[in-house]
C-alpha cells in the first residue's frame, strides 16, 4: 500500500447518497441525503462516527415512484470519487419500531467497519489520483504543509513560497 501519512491533511468533501433502480420504471437514480462539508480525513472519520443516517424511501425522479434504497453510496465531491458503495440489508428490517431502530444501530456499526475496510482501496485511489493530478493537489495544501513533507521526506529546500515549491516540479 502507498504511504497516506501525506495526505491525512488533505481535505475532502464527502456527500452520502441513497441509490435505488426504481420499481416501476427500471430508472437507475440517486438522491443525495448528507452532506458532510469539506473536513480533513481525519475530522471527517471523527463526524461520521457521530453521524446517523436514516434510510428512507427516495422517489424516483422520472416516475415519481417511491423505493426503497438499495445502497449508500459515499462520494468524494472535490475528487468525484466513490468511496464506497454498501448494498442495505433489508433482513427483517421492518418488523416493529424497536427491532427496526436496533437493526439501525446494527447497519450503522457496520457501515464503519466497511469503511474501515475499504480504506485501503480509498488511498490507493486516491494515490492514484493525486499522482495523475499532483498540481491540482499541492494547491490544496498550505506553505506548512508542504514545508512538513519535504522534511520528512529529508529534501532540503529554501523555498517560502508555494510558487517556489510548485516550480520545483520534484515530485
Ligand atoms: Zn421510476
Amino acid at each position: 500500500m502507498a504511504d497516506i501519512r501525506p495526505f491525512l491533511d488533505v481535505k475532502l468533501h464527502v456527500t452520502v447518497s441513497f441509490k435505488s433502480r426504481c420499481k416501476n420504471c427500471k430508472t437507475l437514480f440517486k438522491k443525495k441525503i448528507y452532506d458532510y462539508g469539506i473536513l480533513k480525513y481525519k475530522e471527517l472519520e471523527q463526524k461520521m462516527d457521530e453521524t446517523k443516517h436514516a434510510i428512507k424511501q427516495i422517489i424516483c425522479p422520472k416516475c415519481e415512484t417511491e423505493n426503497s434504497p438499495e445502497s449508500i453510496i459515499y462520494i468524494d465531491e472535490l475528487r468525484n470519487l466513490t468511496i464506497t458503495e454498501t448494498e442495505i440489508n433489508y433482513g427483517n428490517l421492518y418488523s416493529t419500531e424497536d427491532t427496526n431502530k436496533m437493526k439501525m444501530e446494527e447497519e450503522h456499526k457496520k457501515r464503519f467497519e466497511i469503511f474501515n475496510k475499504k480504506e485501503e482501496e480509498f488511498w490507493e485511489q486516491y494515490t492514484d489520483y493525486a499522482i495523475v493530478n499532483w498540481r491540482d493537489l499541492i494547491n490544496e495544501l498550505n506553505d506548512f504543509e508542504i514545508k512538513e513533507a519535504f522534511e520528512k521526506m529529508n529534501i532540503n529546500s529554501n523555498a517560502n513560497t508555494l510558487n517556489k515549491l510548485s516550480i520545483l516540479h520534484i515530485f
